[in-house]
């Protein structure tokens, strides 16, 4: 069943094009990481999705509604989480704080210390640092109080920009271990925008590379793995 259903999406910043009516579609349960060089429109992707910028043509449908034009907070109310490059978290509020700002577009209001707990249990390290700042926090627990915010809105589809930027290789393969996680035992379908593409497709079930605002490649992750031509592009030698 299509989770997320986006059709000839175009976005233009001015005169620039960034984005040239791009066609793919999501399945529930799903994780897809969308791979590309700089600039190849990624983020500007996940933000048209989540109301953050108006894309100039096309249609995207979420669970069934068309949702372009609505607000970020409608989108989010109906289940769609974006953790934002750079993680767009507050890092002169405890974690309990930042944890209880993710709940703004609850739709299971009053269930704050039930999805709390929950939500603790996947991300124990940050359970212990509960009461410190964000911004005394390590780049991979800031990752992981982003994440955890997000899903403090309970969201059907979550979309993640680069979680592993900026992170020691150990503590990528902590944030690849909990991705994998949520959408297995918890049933979250998943965009995942990644530079890392390899470890990307590793989890993901399906591919699509971006290039110049248009895609080049969509397939099983499986088939991208093992394309040469994609190997030598965007996975490097290893
Ligand atoms: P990266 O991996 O470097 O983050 P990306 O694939 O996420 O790149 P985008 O950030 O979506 O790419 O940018 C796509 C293109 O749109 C780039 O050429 C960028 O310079 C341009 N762009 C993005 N945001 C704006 C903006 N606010 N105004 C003008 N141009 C923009």
């Amino acid at each position: 069943m299509i989770h997320l259903d986006v059709e000839n999406l175009s976005i233009h910043y001015g005169a620039i094009c960034a984005i040239r009516q791009v066609s793919f579609s999501i399945k529930r349960g799903h994780i897809v990481t969308l791979i590309g060089s700089n600039g190849a429109g990624k983020t500007s992707i996940l933000r048209a999705l989540s109301g953050l910028i108006q894309p100039s043509a096309g249609k995207v449908v979420f669970d069934g509604k068309p949702i372009l034009g609505l607000k970020t907070h409608q989108i989010a109310r109906i289940g769609m989480s974006h953790v934002p490059e750079g993680r767009g978290i507050f890092l002169n509020l405890t974690v309990a704080d930042n944890l209880e700002l993710g709940t703004w577009s609850n739709r299971r209001k009053g269930l704050f210390t039930e999805d709390q707990q929950r939500i603790l249990a996947l991300f124990p390290r940050l359970k212990e640092r509960f009461s410190q700042n964000a911004g005394t926090l390590s780049g991979g627990e800031q990752q992981m109080l982003a994440m955890a915010r997000a899903l403090m809105a309970y969201p059907d589809i979550l979309l993640l920009d680069e979680p592993s930027l900026g992170l020691a290789p150990q503590m990528i393969a902590k944030i690849f271990r909990i991705i994998q996680q949520l959408n297995a035992e918890h049933g979250v379908t998943i965009l995942l925008v990644e530079q890392n593409a390899l470890q990307a497709l590793r989890i993901a079930h399906r591919g699509i590379v971006l290039e110049t605002g248009s895609i080049v490649a969509e397939a099983p992750a499986s088939e991208l793995l093992a394309s040469d031509l994609l190997r030598q592009s965007y996975l490097g030698s290893s």
